[in-house]
């Protein structure tokens, strides 16, 4: 060790002495298969500076943090480091928070609830501790109500507590879409808001490529009157992650993707705006502490406006229904 730190003084002349925590630090809780799809899309979009890698099963998480290490040389992040201590999360600009038990074949988002919630006991405080000034990211399902819960256990304000919401599902409804029409899913526009699970709601009144609306074509877009039946696009996004379980146990790079635009627009502060999982409370009529996605402007200090999507009654009322239950749901944790 003496012989290296010779080498290095030998050959470095130091200028200044190095910063401790660099700018763009990003914390990934849950090394399973969503926080490895996490990390590896945050660090091949070269969105962090340094990520920190934390789990409860010590060979397993050193184990991913010597992989991805091996592979710097070819990626533009300066550091990543791990540990079960929440120590090696300090200075955290994001914390991505993945980690939990997941759906098995015919568990839905909500059956997974009080384990995930006891689980981020351990986590949410540790997290806040270290980086008293960093925005969470709740990945873990279901998804709205563990962002609640982050957000109460955290002490953190609102906008600065997010969940990844309806991202992913708006994602897949424009995949689906660009299917139907063979244009590519970027120019096509439709948002899917409320929970992120079986009670989403799709904005049909507002899909559109180039503005052209689908309702402006065919008013029964999206309705049971519809002979195209372009329903069968929600019914298939709202079955998508349980048909990609059934088929390889777990969903993984969509989600990873997803999550790494959204630390994109945060960590660039970037103003772009996504489906993410906010304090609902005050808008579309809902009066609950509740956490929905709704069309939501990310920059670096979180969630700093929510746009004012015009709904029709159906989807309010679609929309009140989600909060309705998620309140319930709430109602019954031990938080
Ligand atoms: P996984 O079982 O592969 O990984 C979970 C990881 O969490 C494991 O490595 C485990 O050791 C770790 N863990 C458990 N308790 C912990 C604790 N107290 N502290 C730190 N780490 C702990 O599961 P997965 O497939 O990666 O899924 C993770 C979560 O993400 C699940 O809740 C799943 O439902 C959810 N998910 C969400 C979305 C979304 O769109 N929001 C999409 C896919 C999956």
């Amino acid at each position: 060790m003496s012989g290296m730190a010779e080498i290095a003084s030998a050959l470095l002349s130091e200028v200044a002495e190095p910063q401790g925590t660099s700018g763009n630090k990003v914390t990934v809780v849950g090394v399973g298969q969503v926080g490895m799809a996490c990390a590896f899309s945050i660090l091949t979009q070269h969105v962090a500076s340094e990520i920190a890698l934390v789990d409860v099963v010590a060979d397993k998480l050193k184990g991913e943090m010597m992989d991805l290490q091996h592979g710097l040389t070819f990626m533009k992040t300066g550091k990543i480091v791990a540990g079960t201590d929440y120590a090696v999360t300090a200075g955290s600009r994001l914390c991505i928070v993945t980690a939990g038990a997941r759906q098995k074949e015919g568990e839905s988002r909500l059956d997974l609830v009080q384990r995930n919630t006891d689980i981020f006991k351990g986590i949410i405080p540790n997290l806040v501790k270290h980086s008293p000034n960093t925005i969470l990211l709740v990945v873990s399902n279901p998804v709205d109500i563990l962002t609640y819960v982050a957000w109460k256990l955290s002490g953190l304000p609102k906008n600065r507590v997010i969940g990844s919401g309806t991202n992913l599902d708006s994602s897949r409804f424009r995949f689906l879409m660009s299917q139907r029409l063979n244009v590519a899913p970027a120019s096509c526009h439709g948002w899917i808001i409320g929970e992120h699970g079986d009670t989403s709601v799709p904005v049909w009144s507002g899909v559109n490529v180039a503005g052209v609306r689908l309702r402006d074509l065919n008013p029964n877009v999206g309705t049971v009157a519809d002979k195209e039946n372009w329903e069968q696009l929600h019914q298939q996004v709202v079955q998508s992650a349980y048909e990609v379980i059934k088929l390889k146990g777990y969903t993984s790079w969509a989600i990873g993707l997803s999550v790494a635009a959204l630390a994109q627009s945060i960590l660039r502060n970037a103003h772009v705006v996504h489906a993410v999982s906010t304090l609902v409370n005050g808008y579309h009529g809902i009066s609950k502490d509740v956490f929905l996605s709704l069309p939501c402007v990310l920059g670096e200090n979180g969630v700093t406006h929510i746009v004012k999507q015009p709904l029709t009654a159906e989807e309010t009322a679609m929309l009140n229904k989600s909060a309705d239950l998620m309140f319930d749901v709430q109602t019954g944790l031990k938080c």
